[in-house]
């Protein structure tokens, strides 16, 4: 089946859809982004992706095109097209196409582009049975990574030095020596206290939503939370360690710059977590 992109009002086949050359998404990454994780036909957590969506367009002064119900339409429609029940829906909005400069009029037409491809839920499955390795480097990003910008460049280039190096995700650290988060995913510990420990919301990290989503489960599982940020030698001495994303849920760490985390496999609170927010969306 030919695989189909929206892209500012048509349906295209997926080797069809481009935006113009001047497009301030690809000129400058002017723009923002979600990613939807997509289970049995059904999106997860949309109403939380669409509020951050709405944050991170205010905050950058963007006016989505199309209204939240024309969006829902698109988004469903293209998963539709593409005959995908399991996988990613990828949208982005970028203020359009103008004569490259920096400053641009308020009169551009925004657009909106909609992917979805299918995920190998068993692979991540199975990825998570033996957990990660992650690698740590200094956070290069600049001071808004609360907003869901396509630009990238920093986390692309964190990402790559982790997988060059063995691994399959970088956890930044500040200037401060406290690690922020990872490069597409939010960073936890179980610490040596059993408390479970993340960074706090603020413009140096994303508000995720799978973080948002175990929040809730929190109180159920009768886990102390401490929104203290940690260093990466409480890391490496942490009994458990994970991350977290849409697209992964919650990941187990079992190795971070060649230090075993707990014995080396997933923990039982990184695991339960992991069963109750699976269970919570069934
Ligand atoms: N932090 C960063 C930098 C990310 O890019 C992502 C996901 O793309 C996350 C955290 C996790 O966010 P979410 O749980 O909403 O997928």
């Amino acid at each position: 089946m030919t695989r189909i992109a929206y892209v500012d009002g048509a349906y295209l086949p997926f080797d069809e859809a481009g935006v113009h050359i001047e497009d301030r998404g690809y000129q400058f990454a002017d723009g923002v982004y979600e990613v939807f994780a997509l289970i049995d036909g059904h999106m997860l957590d949309v109403d939380a992706h669409l509020k951050r969506l709405d944050l991170s367009l205010e905050k950058i002064s963007l006016v989505s095109p199309v209204s939240r119900p024309a969006l829902l339409v698109i988004l469903n429609e293209t998963i539709r097209a593409n005959n995908i029940k399991n996988g990613l829906v990828y949208m982005q909005i970028t203020r359009g196409r103008a004569a490259r400069n920096h400053a641009y009029p308020k009169t551009l037409h925004p657009v909106l582009s909609v992917t979805v491809r299918p995920m190998n839920e068993t692979y991540r499955d199975h990825v998570a049975q033996s957990g990660i390795k992650v690698i740590s480097l200094d956070d290069q990003r600049w001071k808004r990574c609360d907003i869901k910008s396509i630009s990238l460049l920093p986390n692309v280039m964190a990402k790559q030095v982790a997988v060059e190096a063995g691994a399959q995700e970088a956890w930044m650290i500040d200037e401060a020596g406290l690690v922020t988060e990872g490069s597409s995913t939010t960073a936890w510990i179980v610490d040596a206290a059993g408390k479970l420990r993340t960074r706090p919301l603020a413009n140096d990290i994303l508000d995720g939503i799978t973080r948002q989503m175990l929040f809730k489960l929190v109180d159920e599982l009768k886990l102390e939370l401490d929104e203290t940020p940690f260093t990466i030698d409480e890391a490496y001495a942490s009994k458990e360690a994970f991350s977290t994303a849409s697209s992964l849920i919650v990941m187990p760490v079992v190795d971070i710059d060649g230090h075993k985390i707990g014995d080396g496999t997933p923990g039982p609170v990184t695991t339960k977590l992991l069963q109750s927010y699976k269970i919570s969306n069934s």
